[in-house]
């Protein structure tokens, strides 16, 4: 019988009630006949109370992107509680069952901690063949162990990953990441009541909604899916062991058949847009500000620059999360003799609405529809970015809802 991997987050597993209710899902997966792997995350609120507790302990040091390998021991603890209770409640159920930390299955990570990637796992440490013999393998999600045989964790949403890497080494048939939405939208619901749960979704499209503000999966899960042609189902935790639950099933795009021009509109209002007047217009330049930005870790999205009245200036506008913006301002500020400009300004109200699909490589016209519905609600684009296979713009933030409502009718994505 074949390798299932099932995964369930935070508010699937928030208290015993609920945990108890995934072990009757898991339970009557196990009926079947399945081979389970289950991964699961720390209880919700977990991971953030541990957080501030390390922060507590630490201060600044755990706060960049330099995280002191004792961090990941703190925050690791969350995955740790939920596999033994996991583990107990399917032995209540007369299940044989067990939980297994990153350390023990030997989930090999490198890149340091706090955000580490994931190498695989070890065979040798038994997993596959314990639940070979029918035995439930209770993960702890987000963790694993670094090169020097040290805890850590793989950033925050790791679990996902977690699951997909499990999947992939033990060929499992599929990934199914059990959560509190009943699949993939083709938009927030929360602003767009009448959305519509897509049944099909590429990993590249999948890979752009989580990047551009969708949060049903952490993105590097599904890089990792990908390359790997793990198949991933995103479906309820909420409903029964016997009921109807199809999710949605992310995947590679020739397994669409029906393409749609756009699949989604994603919306993020975590940016900020940095434009510089009057940018000294000589090669370098460009160079030398985005090395600045790249060393403060700052991520960088929307880039354009243009020709500036005076002679020999251009002005560069970019954009990148409100919570980078502070360290590109301060960098910026302190650099002048580097990058030498007239004026800056920082711009932090501003949002950003994209609108994805895998049907846009063969088909003209998506910029068209959408720049003509922002339009007719009046809606200003202040920067235009593309790929392949989406649109973004940013927006004034106050019409970030109009916009998102707009563009789901204008591709006719709104539910009958
Ligand atoms: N518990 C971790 C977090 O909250 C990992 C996860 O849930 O995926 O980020
Ligand atoms: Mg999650």
């Amino acid at each position: 019988m074949a390798r299932t991997v099932l995964k369930f987050g935070g508010t699937s597993v928030a208290d015993l009630d609920r945990i108890a209710h995934v072990a009757d899902l898991v339970a009557a997966r196990a009926k079947m006949g399945e081979k389970l792997a289950v991964i699961v995350s720390a209880m919700a609120g977990e991971t953030n109370k541990l957080v501030g507790l390390a922060k507590g302990a630490a201060g600044d040091t755990v706060n960049g992107d330099d995280f002191d390998d004792e961090y990941d021991v703190v925050v690791a603890s969350g995955e740790q509680v939920t596999s033994g209770l996991l583990a107990l409640a399917l032995r209540k159920r007369g299940h044989k069952a067990r939980s297994w930390l990153g350390w023990q299955m030997r989930m090999k990570t490198r890149e340091g901690h706090g955000a580490a990637r994931i190498d695989g796992f070890d065979e040798d440490s038994g997993l596959g063949a314990a639940i070979d013999a029918g035995e439930i393998a209770v993960i702890a999600g987000f963790q694993g162990i670094s090169e020097n045989g040290r805890v850590s964790t793989l950033g925050r949403g790791g679990s996902d990953t977690t699951a997909v890497a499990v999947a992939a080494a033990l060929g499992a048939d599929s990934c199914d990441i059990y959560t509190d939405v009943d699949g993939v939208y083709t938009t927030d619901p929360r602003i767009v009541p009448n959305a519509t749960r897509l049944e099909k979704v590429s990993y590249e499209e999948m890979l752009e909604m989580a990047s551009l503000g969708a949060k049903v999966l952490q993105t590097r899960s599904v890089e990792l899916a990908m390359n790997h042609g793990v198949l991933v189902r995103v479906l309820s935790s909420f409903a029964g062991p016997g009921d109807n639950n199809p999710g949605t099933l992310v995947c590679s795009e020739d397994e669409i058949v029906e393409k749609q021009v756009v699949n989604g509109v994603t919306y993020s209002r975590d940016e900020a847009k940095i434009t510089l007047f009057g940018m000294e217009d000589k090669p370098g330049t460009s160079a030398r500000l985005f090395t600045l930005m790249a060393r403060a870790g700052v991520n960088v999205d929307m880039i354009v620059q243009a020709n500036a009245r005076g002679e020999g200036r251009a002005n560069m506008v970019f954009t990148c999360t409100s919570a980078d913006s502070a360290k590109a301002e301060k960098v910026l500020s302190d650099h002048g003799d580097e990058v030498r400009f007239e004026k800056m300004e920082v711009t932090r109200d501003v949002a950003k609405v994209s609108v994805i699909g895998v049907g846009m490589k063969s088909h003209t016209g998506v910029a068209e529809t959408m720049f003509e519905a922002l339009a007719q609600k009046n809606i200003n684009i202040d920067v235009i970015s593309t790929s392949e296979i989406k649109i973004s713009v940013l927006i004034d933030a106050d019409y970030t809802e109009l916009a998102v409502r707009a563009l789901h009718t204008a591709f006719d994505l709104d539910a009958d």
